[in-house]
């Protein structure tokens, strides 16, 4: 094989490597994102519990005050009903005072739903304020543990980091760029290799002619599809056990 394509092949698995190694740090760092998401989601159900406790309590607050100027009316009323005379007028005061009791009545019962609901929100408030309390000391340990964890293969990468500067050094400047920038562009792929006249990067058949250049080893191209560098070796048949 090409020289360059050698120097080439071994520096883009070394960058596999080096991605192995990113995508390790990014998985780790995306499990404590979640957990964290989870955390503000338990919070919010926190804060809309409370709010929607402030929001009954209002609603028993103007029902309570309600209550107690019908109490007053009821009680007008009733006083009223000494001083009338005739039946009609006794009539149409015993309908309002049944009314305002029954009004009030309502109330009442709309007050007691009130308190319960009350009661219930208040509990599941207890109950998620518990879990996210257990929740934020998991997360601070778990946080701990992923920065361990990402330091660790922070380390693993600084070495693989080290080898690919000496292994850089190897290409000419000039290869380096063209490779560096098709990697960035082209799916970390930078270099391909080309079987059976299909470029290995992007799926293509590549012309025959240049397929014919490149089985005899000794240049490269790049792929007239993809633009990847590509060089051509044989895939050693695998034996099945
Ligand atoms: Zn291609």
């Amino acid at each position: 094989m090409n020289e360059e394509i050698v120097q080439l092949t071994l520096l883009q698995s070394i960058d596999h490597v080096i991605d192995t190694i990113d995508s390790e740090i990014q998985k780790e760092q995306d499990a404590l994102d979640v957990k964290s998401a989870e955390l503000a989601d338990r919070e919010s159900t926190i804060s809309t519990l409370t709010e929607k406790i402030e929001n009954l309590e209002k609603e028993r607050r103007t029902l309570e005050v309600e209550v107690a100027d019908e109490m007053v009316h009821v009680k007008d009323r009733q006083s009223k009903m000494m001083q009338v005379q005739t039946g009609r007028e006794q009539t149409a005061l015993l309908k309002e005072i049944e009314d305002a009791k029954k009004g009030v009545k309502e109330k009442e019962e709309k007050v007691v739903a009130i308190m319960e609901e009350v009661e219930q929100l208040t509990a599941e408030i207890e109950e998620n304020k518990n879990l996210f309390k257990g929740e934020t000391e998991l997360l601070v340990e778990e946080t701990e543990a992923v920065k361990k964890a990402i330091a660790a293969i922070n380390k693993k990468k600084k070495a693989q980091e080290k080898k690919r500067v000496a292994q850089a050094k190897k290409l000419k400047a000039r290869l380096l760029k063209k490779y560096d920038t098709l990697r960035a562009h082209r799916n970390g792929l930078g270099v391909v290799n080309v079987l059976d006249g299909v470029c290995q990067g992007c799926f293509m058949a590549i012309p025959p002619q240049q397929y014919n250049l490149l089985l005899r080893g000794d240049e490269h191209f790049d792929c007239p599809t993809c633009q990847r560098i590509m060089y051509h070796e044989p895939v050693e048949e695998v034996e099945e056990v």
